[in-house]
């Protein structure tokens, strides 16, 4: 769920030449192929995360966000990874171009069973929401086959006619001496087919946008950055192939009086001077609810305190981590004529100097 660091996904060191990086890369794009991993869905992802850290670190400009801010500051310049494998292909094309001989680097025609886009959906949530835990319905926008047609594009009572030019091959093959060169079929697009009379909901695509509604349960300690994955939520593969996954990315709004370092929950507590010095019980908040804290008498301001197990529940094992409570100690703005007696009193008997009077 935590995103990798980039160089670490590529195998080179931070300061690899563009060289080290397109290399690395290819050995891992070559590794991971969907064309030789067919349906492995690990391999997939191993695929992508390498497209993604190529993507960024083959770029001056976003490797130098990236080493300087990291994936966060990624995530703010708008940069979204890739959503697919048609998205990886059409950025790399002549990455694969040598080995696979064909732009796209896939050697299936166009009608060939296609796995449906990954979609990603960024969620905003509450600090409480992200330390407790919920479950929520989302709307997703995506396509999926048009039902009038099932898919096809063609209107209701037709049915797509094979293309004659390459027989419904999809690709036509040009000889010319030693050589033959395939080529898209110009006829049909490389579909390998031809609609005469389109599907009219569909406008003849096949496909159809809808908003769909997904409950999603978002396990307590969440953190700005987290991703969770929902097989097959994504948009549905094309002539029968798996649908794609979602990705809910988590951004976690701060809080007013909490602060967060991992599972650990930080506050400050202001206490008065006199509580300090003498000691005293008071209340603070914490997450279930206010709870009683003991400030030993000679307290000084910026003390730490802390209840164990009071913070936030860890995302992977068990427990819960600490609250850490530093006290700031206030002194008052204004006395009135008696506190001023007293606390003159005071000062004498700590032979304290050079007061104002
Ligand atoms: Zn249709
Ligand atoms: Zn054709």
């Amino acid at each position: 769920m935590i995103k990798r660091c980039y160089y670490e996904v590529l195998g080179v060191e931070r300061n690899a030449t563009e060289e080290d990086i397109k290399k690395n890369y290819r050995k891992l794009a070559m590794q991971y192929h969907p064309d030789r991993n067919s349906g492995d869905k690990e391999a997939e992802e191993q695929f992508k995360e390498a497209a993604e850290s190529y993507e960024v670190l083959s770029d001056r400009e976003k490797r130098d966000i990236y080493d300087r801010y990291g994936h966060e500051g990624l995530i703010n310049t708008g940069f979204r990874g890739f959503s697919g494998f048609e998205d990886i292909f059409s950025s790399f094309g002549s990455i694969f171009e040598d080995v696979f001989g064909f732009s796209n680097g896939r050697s299936r025609s166009r009608t060939a069973a296609r796995a449906g886009n990954d979609l990603r959906y960024d969620m905003k949530i509450s600090f409480m929401d992200a330390a407790i835990g919920l479950a929520r319905d989302i709307e997703v926008p995506k396509y999926e086959t048009c039902g009038d047609c099932r898919g096809t594009g063609a209107a209701a009572g037709t049915s797509p006619e094979i293309c004659r030019r390459c027989q419904g091959r999809g690709q036509v093959t040009q000889s010319s001496g030693f050589f033959s060169i395939s080529s898209t079929c110009p006829g049909c697009r490389g579909e390998g087919r031809i609609i005469t009379e389109p599907c009219r909901p569909c406008t003849g695509t096949g496909r159809k946008q809808i908003t769909r509604t997904v409950n999603i349960k978002i396990p307590a300690g969440v953190e700005t950055g987290s991703r969770l994955r929902l097989r097959s939520e994504g948009e549905q593969g094309s002539h029968g192939g798996p649908s794609g996954d979602l990705y809910v990315f988590i951004h976690v709004e701060p809080h007013e009086f909490f602060e967060r370092n991992g599972a650990d929950l930080y506050c400050r507590v202001p206490i008065s001077f006199v509580q300090a010095a003498l000691g005293a019980t008071i209340e603070v908040p914490t997450l279930m609810g206010n709870e009683k804290l003991k400030i030993p008498r000679g307290t000084q301001s910026g003390k730490t305190f802390r209840l164990r197990g009071k913070g936030i529940a860890h995302l992977r094992g068990l427990g819960r981590g600490d609250q850490i409570i530093e006290t700031v100690v206030t002194i008052p703005a204004q006395l009135n004529r008696k506190q001023e007696e007293l606390l003159r009193e005071f000062a004498q008997l700590s032979s304290e100097q050079g007061l104002h009077s």
